[in-house]
């Protein structure tokens, strides 16, 4: 049977805790979740009919600071895979030395069958649901699957009218004009980019000949492939929900981002050079550079055999579970794990809230100089400790990540 997201979360820590000969109590501890709230969500839809929800907000750890990760919209969400992602964002946060801890929130829902109206009722009456578990100085939720500025905008807005003031920091990936930060959207794009670079430079990689495929084409698929794309790298395949185009001499990236920006499936886009595959057959294309950038537990043991690649980058969250990252260790396949890999949305998340809090606001050169420092010192702090140990890149991560937040729990001691 397959594990589900939070049983591979909980696994991770195990192997994190075996090497680092972590407190079994502690081990214990950081295998649940601080608070998970389940919130229903009746919505008054268009035609007077009223429909109901249901959402999650969870707090993994907050003992280094409040909690922070997204929202997602999907018909799939549920509290085990919340719980799961609320993880990850602990470790991220952990890994990247930032002072905040993990959490997650989602809604159980497709967003495409929604009017717009619909949508902004079902956020508004979320965030009221959440309203006691969020706010700048307990948990800061930002965009993720199927979320964006807009939503953020009236996540923001029913907290400030709740509160009687405006409070831009309850959320990150705001609108600009709204207290957003510049550079947030493309923020997860650019980490994976930096990260890439300096691992294709430890390896004498030339990044430009390399053949790249990419799963999802959303904000961190998009970014990404639009970033090697400028680059002159080629993107012999992408994908959406809906399937993948293939072609051996490569994409035009930039013509297919300006089809997908538009809401439109790739499925539906004409260019008789382009192949239509699934996402399954995208998944064991023979190239350099595998993305997995859309989803969860997409590389398994079912498929890992198949994979034929040097290096995967992880846009997504949990894209591949631990037997998967067994077989490609031993298929000497490195891969860039997602607590480091798209850690740079968090980062820049960061900067967003602390420009919020201060009122004062950075220009685009110093936030992607700032996201470089600590995303490539943190690349460069894993990278070391998988070579000093030999270990893969996720062992590595998760044992600096687990080790500070355990020394965080160690130095508060157990309330009360
Ligand atoms: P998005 O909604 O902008 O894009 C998701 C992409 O995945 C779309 O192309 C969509 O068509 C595709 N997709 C959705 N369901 C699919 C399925 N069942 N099979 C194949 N493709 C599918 O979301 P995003 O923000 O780009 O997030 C993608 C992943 O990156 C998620 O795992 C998310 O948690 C992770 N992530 C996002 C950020 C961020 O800043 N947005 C940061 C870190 C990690």
């Amino acid at each position: 049977m397959a594990l589900t997201p939070f049983e591979i979360a909980k696994k991770q820590i195990d192997i994190a805790a075996e090497k680092i000969g972590l407190d079994l109590n502690l081990a214990k501890y950081l295998k649940r979740v601080e608070r998970a709230l389940i919130v229903t969500i009746p919505v008054r839809m268009d035609d007077g009919s009223i429909e109901i929800f249901e959402g999650y907000r969870v707090h993994h750890s907050t003992v280094r600071g409040p909690g922070k990760g997204g929202i997602r919209y999907s018909p799939e969400v549920n509290l085990d895979e919340v719980k799961a992602l609320a993880t990850w964002m602990t470790w991220k946060c952990s890994l990247l030395g930032l002072p905040l801890g993990g959490a997650k929130g989602g809604v159980c829902v497709d967003p495409r069958k929604l009017s717009k109206n619909e949508l902004e009722r079902l956020t508004r009456r979320y965030t009221s649901e959440i309203i006691n578990i969020i706010g700048p100085d307990i948990d800061i939720p930002a965009p993720d699957v199927n979320t964006n500025a807009q939503v953020m905008a009236w996540i923001m807005d029913t907290y400030s009218m709740n509160k009687g003031r405006s409070i831009p920091g309850v959320v990150t990936g705001k609108p600009i004009e709204i207290g957003g930060s510049v550079g947030r959207e493309p923020a997860t794009g650019m980490g994976l980019f930096f990260v890439l670079e300096a691992l294709c430079e430890k390896l004498s990689i030339d990044l430009k000949s390399q053949n790249i495929v990419i799963q999802g084409s959303g904000n961190v698929g998009g970014t990404i492939a639009g970033l090697l794309y400028n680059e002159g790298c080629k993107v012999m395949a992408i994908s959406d929900i809906s399937g993948a185009l293939y072609f051996s001499e490569g994409l035009e990236i930039n013509k297919l981002l300006e089809w997908t920006q538009q809401g439109k499936y790739l499925k539906d886009y004409k260019d008789k050079r382009y192949k239509l595959i699934t996402n399954e057959e995208l998944l064991a294309l023979e190239c350099d550079i595998l993305i997995p950038a859309a989803l969860e537990n997409q590389i398994t043991y079912k498929n890992a055999d198949n994979i034929k690649c040097k290096i995967i980058l992880e846009g997504a969250n949990g894209p591949v579970t631990p037997e998967a990252d067994r077989i490609l260790f031993e298929k000497g396949i490195r891969v860039l794990p997602d607590i480091l890999a798209n850690a740079g949305g968090v980062c820049v998340s960061y900067f967003e809230y602390v420009q919020d809090i201060r009122a004062y606001f950075w220009e685009l050169d110093r936030i992607n100089k700032e996201l470089k420092k600590i995303i490539l010192r943190a690349f460069e702090e894993v990278y070391m400790l998988s070579k000093e140990r030999k270990i893969s890149l996720r062992t590595a991560a998760y044992i600096i990540a687990v080790s500070r937040i355990a020394r965080a729990i160690e130095l508060r001691g157990i309330f009360p």
